[in-house]
């Protein structure tokens, strides 16, 4: 039997373990070590030609175990599984969403480079594009999910630098809002820009929907990115990230890995192949309980707008979710009617969802992006990408969704008495 034909959460208790290699233990154990005992000369010889590129892998070959920054049971198992969801040749773990994402970037891109980026995205990865990648001579263009294919096109001729356009990079959901980036069209702007000298590379952050509810290899994306603190490791207790791609591209992710060292350490591996057991179980009962919650916001007289992947009503953006989202994942954000001083009456009221950024996690969180997240933004963008004063983000978890709106209902009544 291929066990590839099964579905991922049939595999994620089992896949890529051999009990018979770990005293019989059914779990996976923690290898809490830094470097691993070679057999003989002979073998330890053999494994450093493969892990330095000296020579290419026999095909029955497996990389040795050498040194925990350059592989660990823990980790390798990990990437193994996380491989299945989104039906990548290989994958790439690291300790944390934001080194997943620079490692790609160092890696790919080369002084004089030109990268093409959505916006808005993770305030991280927009510090780095921005103050950091152009200290490196690296040219970067903005575009948002307003834009047509054709002006994006045009923006990226007009700065007389296509001939380096050397990677596109996509958030999408866009966070807060949920605004919807068109991986097709991302992908057909990459191949117009490749030569056969020079393909352009396009890289999807992928965190708002996966794995479960949007595949982006399967859309034209070389590159997968994952905050793994998200809804992989979905219990707020831990910090990771990840990278998916074709063998060739996440063999030269994991050489930066290598000399940057940021690999995850077996803790977090084990910690996350947890976590990925419960992992589709856990998504679904999110959709399900952010769909309760985001129609209960959109009947209620205090609120004014609410932004979910379930109420979609510009034509373009219907379009777009239809063909590349698989769920309405379990972000919900909302205007309150009112101001700054509304939106923090609801949130300091709230009983049972907790004050806090992030996302993904079983319990809910409430945050307000203007102020927290998005904090950074000028307010010029902000405004340009509805990040208002009044605008909340929830991020909807496992708890029992009537008990989720009694607490959205009784903080939103405490808003409407103070301003009454
Ligand atoms: C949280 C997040 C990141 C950064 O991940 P860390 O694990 O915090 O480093 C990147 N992208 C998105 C969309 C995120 O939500």
């Amino acid at each position: 039997m291929d066990l590839k034909m099964l579905k991922p959460e049939s595999l994620m208790m089992s896949y890529g373990y051999k009990p018979e290699l770990s005293e019989g233990a059914i779990k996976c154990p923690i290898f809490q070590t830094s470097t691993f005992v070679f057999k003989t000369a002979e073998e330890g010889k053999a494994f450093f030609e493969v892990a330095y590129g000296l020579r290419e892998k026999e095909e029955s070959e497996e990389l040795g175990l050498i040194y925990s920054r350059l592989n660990n049971p823990d980790l390798e198992i990990l990437e193994n599984r996380l491989t299945l969801w989104d039906k990548a040749e290989d994958c790439a773990v690291f300790e944390s969403g934001m080194s997943a994402i620079t490692t790609v970037f160092l890696q790919f891109l080369n002084p004089g480079d030109l990268l093409l980026f959505s916006q808005p995205v993770y305030g991280g990865t927009s510090h780095f594009i921005e103050e950091i990648l152009t200290r490196f001579g690296i040219h970067i263009i903005p575009f948002d999910a307003a834009m047509s294919k054709e002006d994006i096109i045009e923006k990226v001729e007009r700065s007389g630098l296509s001939a380096k356009l050397a990677m596109i990079y996509a958030e999408t959901p866009a966070n807060p809002t949920n605004a919807l980036i068109d991986l097709l069209m991302c992908k057909q702007i990459a191949t117009q820009f490749s030569t056969p000298n020079k393909e352009v590379l396009f890289a999807v952050d992928n965190t708002y929907m996966g794995p479960i509810w949007q595949h982006p290899l399967a859309h034209g994306a070389d590159l997968v990115l994952y905050s793994a603190t998200k809804y992989i490791g979905g219990h707020s207790d831990v910090i990771a990230g990840a990278c998916l791609g074709s063998k060739s591209l996440i063999q030269q992710v994991k050489g930066m890995r290598t000399f940057l060292g940021n690999m995850a350490g077996p803790w977090t591996g084990w910690l996350l192949m947890r976590s990925l057991e419960t992992l589709k179980a856990r998504m679904n009962i999110q959709e399900f309980n952010a769909k309760r919650v985001a129609e209960f916001l959109e009947d209620h007289p205090s609120v004014d707008k609410v932004f979910y992947l379930g109420n979609i009503e510009n034509p373009r953006q219907k379009e777009i979710f239809k063909r590349q989202c698989e769920g309405t994942g379990a972000m919900v954000s909302f205007e309150i009617k009112g101001q700054e001083s509304e939106a923090f009456k609801f949130l300091n009221s709230l009983k049972l969802i907790k004050l806090a950024v992030s996302l993904g996690s079983t319990e809910s969180l409430a945050e307000h992006p203007a102020s927290m997240t998005h904090a950074g933004v000028p307010l010029e963008e902000r405004v340009k990408y509805g990040i208002s004063e009044q605008l909340v983000r929830l991020s909807i978890g496992v708890e029992n969704y009537e008990d989720l709106i009694w607490d959205i209902k009784q903080a939103l009544d405490q808003v409407s008495v103070s301003t009454e």
